[in-house]
């Protein structure tokens, strides 16, 4: 097999010629546990992440994106637990894996960018270096040939390949991050997600990267789960966006239709206070209060603290259930349940 072929199948197709998702969470609840507390960062969490779609995943710090990261790649470490929930990924079980699989498994078919690149990256080590190990961890290839790969793949990132041997420090910042993503490309994965890939850097290397992201996604055909706080960014990049505030996803839509038409009184509180790239202009408001304390979360809805049009007696009592509002599009909020709301 040469390192350009995919082991696996990129996707599947049902008999009615529908495509199914690549990646399905369900359910998903993952803990903290600590002597003094548990904290439930990820509270029943359901997704699916379709065929050469870029899902966002957007909210405040703290609101439980990346521990989803991190328990759909299986690499959350204790006080962390996966405490429930089902993460199948093209019918596999990443749940009931073991270490071993699931080695040979991350990278060669889901692969992971993080935030800071100076921290996913081996300073004394040569970017090409980085990149051959990752491809010769999975693949029976000479180090000649996975060499030859790096070229090729610091090409495809925006990276002169006559840089192939130089050390992270020597790169600058936008250069590291395109070599994190040449790592993440390495094994021609079906998925990668991105958590904050964009963040350390300033806004027009940011915009030069989603947009050689988007190039690469289209070329190669992978999924991505986009994680940002940045949800002007979420729009531009994202087919689907799902909105999650303190540990639950509370709004799912695609992405044009959510910044159109945003039903959640969170994301409508979101969608003001940050500025639109290509939208007019707008006085910009933040939102009051601060997500809370997981360890005790408000009861009904989670978001009744901050909420400014809640519904006296029963938002304090009653989760709100997640439900289709328009097609294509769900939120969780009793105003928007017509079987609820007064
Ligand atoms: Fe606000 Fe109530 Fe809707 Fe929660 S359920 S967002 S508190 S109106």
């Amino acid at each position: 097999m040469t390192t350009t072929q995919r082991s696996w199948a990129k996707t599947r197709t049902t008999e009615s010629g529908t495509t199914e998702p690549l990646l399905m969470v369900r359910d998903l609840e993952v803990e903290y546990r600590t002597k003094r507390a548990i904290v439930r960062a990820v509270d029943h969490v359901s997704f699916d992440v379709f065929p050469n779609e870029v899902l966002g995943l957007a909210g405040e710090s703290g609101c439980g994106k990346s521990t989803i990261a991190h328990a759909v790649t299986r690499i959350l470490k204790p006080p962390a637990y996966i405490t429930g929930g089902k993460v199948m990924f093209n019918g596999i079980d990443l749940l009931a894996m073991d270490e071993d699989n699931l080695r040979g498994f991350r990278w060669e078919h889901l692969a992971i960018v993080f935030q800071s690149a100076m921290n996913a990256l081996n300073p004394v080590m040569t970017i090409g270096n980085q990149i051959i190990d990752a491809i010769q961890a999975h693949m029976p290839v000479s180090k000649r040939d996975a060499r030859t790969r790096a070229l090729e793949l610091l090409n495809t990132v925006g990276i002169d390949p006559r840089r192939i041997d130089s050390y992270p420090h020597q790169l600058s910042g936008g250069m590291r991050q395109r070599a994190v993503i040449a790592i993440a490309l390495a094994l021609n994965p079906e998925l990668i997600i991105m958590d904050e890939p964009t963040t350390a850097l300033d806004v027009v290397v940011q915009k030069q990267i989603l947009y050689e992201v988007q190039q690469l996604k289209d070329q190669f055909g992978f999924s991505i789960i986009f994680i940002t706080h940045d949800l002007s960014l979420l729009v531009e990049i994202s087919d689907r966006i799902a909105i999650m505030y303190a540990g639950e996803i509370v709004e799912v839509a695609p992405s044009q239709e959510l910044f159109r038409n945003p039903k959640h009184p969170y994301t409508q509180r979101l969608m003001n206070s940050f500025p639109s790239i290509s939208g007019p202009k707008q006085v910009l408001a933040g939102i009051p209060g601060s997500p809370p304390d997981l360890s005790e979360p408000p009861t009904g809805c989670r978001f009744h603290p901050r909420c400014h049009v809640k519904i006296a007696g029963l938002c304090e009592e009653v989760h709100p259930a997640l439900l289709e509002v328009a097609p294509n599009h769900s939120a969780a909020c009793h105003l928007l349940d017509p079987e609820v709301a007064p």
